[in-house]
């Protein structure tokens, strides 16, 4: 994503309170409490929405000094350790920068790593995070430390996209999950942990359900993005719009946001004329077929302008079938 969407995450201090991770945080307390943790857990959680941090709190919780029974204390020498990736015992495995993937070399450090005896006589814990971008040779290598798990080690894998993952791998974890939260009700949330004065509805139906990667976004520049390209929308919907200059543009960069400020928009058309009769739905029903094409191509070397121009000369075509309100 650019620049105004994802500045690196940073995970919130130990101590937030993410509502929707609730069920969570009360099913791992008592599996700690009554030693049923097991060797590995998946926490299957949409990105942006804490997944990560769950992990962590996790973490801190089984190293953390001080609070012996539900949660880290967030406050001793060891909860600081673990938030801020120095506590010996605790292991991380993630892409490599320019790779984009998690590979074999890497999971055999992590096993040569965590069959040794821990540094603090207790667990030791690796975090595996997104689990979705280990390669499928990294996988199978994981697969054999989930089938020979060393000791007392405990491996966290967090995905937000299980289906990337082997099954012969998901099938040895503990999965944890939750239901996607609705916006409105992240957006209370938002309103709570951060400005009041921020649109956050508008802010999220960019960015999708990620209150967390919402909270550090330059919200008024995706206020802005959004505003601008529904406002091309509605030119093309006039054939007031150049597609070709406009792709062009929208192509360059923040293609995934305007993917999205395009699909609320579109969403919302479909309902507006289904409800009022003021135009064929068809056109733009074909243009959300475009858009989910559109949005697979994100990560790839694909023409982007090329797959924006396709969808906004439909949107174009809508206008001839639009009747007069
Ligand atoms: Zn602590």
């Amino acid at each position: 994503m650019s620049d105004i969407a994802a500045k690196r995450s940073v995970l919130p201090p130990l101590d937030a309170q993410l509502p929707w991770l609730l069920p969570l945080q009360t099913a791992l307390t008592e599996a700690v409490r009554s030693d049923r943790l097991g060797h590995a857990l998946l926490i299957q959680v949409a990105p942006g929405l804490g997944g990560e941090w769950l992990a962590y709190w996790l973490a801190a919780r089984l190293f953390c000094t001080v609070s012996a029974e539900r949660r880290p204390c967030g406050d001793c020498v060891a909860c600081h350790r673990v938030l801020a990736g120095e506590q010996p015992d605790l292991l991380r495995l993630q892409p490599i920068e320019e790779s984009k993937e998690i590979r074999i070399d890497q999971v055999r450090e992590l096993a040569a790593e965590l069959a040794l005896t821990s540094h603090g006589g207790g667990r030791k814990v690796a975090i595996v995070s997104p689990a979705d971008k280990l390669n499928r040779n990294a996988a199978n290598a994981l697969l054999k430390t989930l089938e020979e798990p060393s000791g007392s080690a405990l491996l966290i894998l967090v995905t937000g996209e299980p289906s990337h993952l082997p099954i012969t791998v998901i099938s040895r974890c503990t999965r944890l999950t939750i239901p996607l939260p609705r916006n409105p009700q992240l957006a209370e949330w938002l309103r709570a942990a951060g400005d009041r004065g921020i649109d956050w509805d508008s802010v999220l139906s960019v960015l999708g359900p990620r209150p967390i990667d919402a909270l550090q976004a330059d919200t008024g520049a995706l206020i802005d993005l959004r505003r601008e390209t529904l406002n091309a929308l509605e030119q093309a919907l006039r054939g007031a719009l150049d597609p070709v200059e406009t792709a062009e543009f929208w192509g360059k960069e923040d293609y995934a946001l305007r993917l999205a400020c395009i699909e609320t928009w579109l969403v919302e058309r479909v309902r507006h004329w289904a409800a009022s009769g003021q135009g064929a739905a068809e056109p733009l029903f074909a243009a959300l077929e475009d858009l989910r094409e559109a949005r697979q191509w994100t990560d790839t070397p694909v023409s982007k302008p090329l797959a924006l121009e396709r969808l906004l000369w439909r949107i174009n075509a809508a206008a001839t079938t639009r009747r007069p309100a």
